[in-house]
């Protein structure tokens, strides 16, 4: 027999003027509900979550909590569209509860939401549920850090409540508790106020669990108390459990499908499943959700909306919050993609900038020597400006070898001087060849050039 022990306190703080959470601490049952959509609004969706548990039989299964979870999702969206008062109206819920699951008696902790379910034992202080959240998301993905998403200006917004939609997915696990254990449930007025090392050693301490909650409710309050706060603390007073590690103890469970026809009212009667990835068992090894519900925004959110009571409003709120994640990733993308062009930019206007400068004397389309204006730099050729040198058959080897490889100038005036010499030369070359054929050879420099036809081996002289 798993025997439990229970306290709680729910707390305004210091500057909400209502308090839109509620608490259920029921025979082997406990919840905690944040509520949101504005004032009226948010206490109703909270409270209607809450009724509904409160409701069930004492002698519960697994089955019959998700179940509620689901009919309380569809009462609340139901009663939001319904009544334009309570329009956007939502909630989280988390609960944990003595069930019955293959003929023993177990804890199931169920989830909706960015309310919070820790377990403070043997093996130290972890959360057990999954925030549905916007930041959740994000650290999940790894874009952002646990340290960053705690001080994230949209640490409120929600991916999943009750009230948003006609059907919503339920997380569940099981939990064989050990005595001594403690369980924590609180909305996120304790934990944006808070941290974890601080909760840890609140409920470490040793206090009753009455005293226990009243301590955590105060310390938030204290700590700038800008939310509402709810805590249920649950002592593990005696527990049938053998000693195993945690992860022995806890399991994620696939809900089974809920047949919402039973409850017969309202038009959504078609039959429904609660998608819940299966594979992770351990909180170190949660897989993110296979589709993205549409994100929603939190109380806060709502608070600043005031006044903002159209759908379409709010509407504009939730798509925004939406973009938000997306649009932090997109940014990052620009950056990089800026900053690649950046430097292929720079590059390009290096070689632009290069390319366009001085002067180039090669060889010409039609074998002169020719005048380029620019220079050479990879695929961008220099514009020809003058073409009216010597040919490159009348000069020397020398100097044709020159003409060929290319030579540039940073003046004009220095190029022009260059073909000019080279002009000069051929001239005399030219008009010495007039006179005798073996004149132009004496021109040439011997050493250099092999004789017309001598085959080109590497063959020692002499041989
Ligand atoms: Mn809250």
């Amino acid at each position: 027999m798993i025997r439990l022990e229970f306290g709680s306190a729910s707390v305004v703080g210091q500057v909400r003027s209502g308090n839109e959470d509620s608490v259920l601490v029921a025979d082997g049952l406990a919840a905690v509900a944040d509520g949101m959509g504005g004032h009226r609004a948010g206490e109703v969706a909270s409270a209607d979550a809450i009724d509904a548990l409160a409701d069930m039989e004492g002698n519960r299964s697994l089955d019959d909590l998700v179940r509620t979870v689901h009919w309380a999702n569809r009462r609340i969206s139901e009663r939001a569209s319904a009544d334009p008062e309570l329009r956007g109206m939502g909630t989280t819920v988390c609960a944990v509860g003595l069930v019955n699951f293959e003929d023993r008696e177990q804890l199931a902790v169920v989830n909706v939401g960015d309310s919070r379910v820790y377990l403070l034992g043997a093996e130290g202080f972890r959360q057990l549920s999954e925030d549905h959240s916007l930041v959740e998301s994000l650290v999940r993905e790894g874009q952002i850090t646990a340290e960053e998403a705690q001080s994230h200006p949209q640490r409120n917004v929600l991916t999943r409540a009750l009230g948003v939609e006609p059907v919503v997915a339920v997380d569940a696990w099981l939990l064989r508790p050990l005595s001594g254990e403690r369980i924590l449930l609180c909305s996120d007025g304790l934990t944006n106020e808070l941290d974890d090392e601080r909760i840890a050693a609140v409920l470490g301490d040793g206090d009753p669990a009455e005293l226990t909650a009243q301590r955590l409710a105060a310390e938030a309050d204290a700590a700038g108390g800008r939310d509402n706060t709810s805590v249920v603390v649950i002592d593990i007073v005696d527990s049938d459990t053998a000693d195993a590690p945690f992860e022995q103890r806890f399991d994620r469970l696939t809900t089974p499908s809920v047949d919402l026809s039973e409850e017969g009212e309202g038009p959504n009667t078609e039959r429904v499943m609660a998608v819940i990835p299966t594979e992770a068992t351990q909180l170190s090894d949660v897989a993110p959700a296979p589709e993205q519900p549409e994100p929603m925004t939190g109380d806060e959110d709502i608070a600043e909306l005031a006044g903002a009571s159209d759908e379409g409003d709010l509407a504009a709120a939730q798509a925004e919050a939406a973009a938000a994640g997306a649009l932090a990733a997109r940014w990052r993308t620009a950056a990089f993609v800026v900053a690649i062009l950046g430097v292929i930019g720079l590059a390009v206007g290096a070689i632009l900038f290069t390319a366009g400068r001085g002067w180039y004397v090669r060889e010409g389309p039609d074998g002169q020597v020719a005048l380029y204006r620019g220079t050479p730099v990879l695929w961008i050729d220099p514009v020809l400006v003058d073409e009216s040198g010597a040919a490159l058959e009348d000069l020397t080897e020398a100097d044709a070898a020159r003409v060929r490889r290319g030579r540039t100038f940073s003046e004009e005036a220095t190029a022009r001087e260059f073909i000019e010499n080279i002009r000069a030369t051929t001239t005399t070359t030219t008009s010495t060849t007039t006179t005798t054929t073996s004149t132009t050879t004496t021109v040439r420099p011997t050493t250099t050039a092999p004789p017309a036809g001598a085959p080109t081996t590497n063959a020692p002289p002499g041989q």
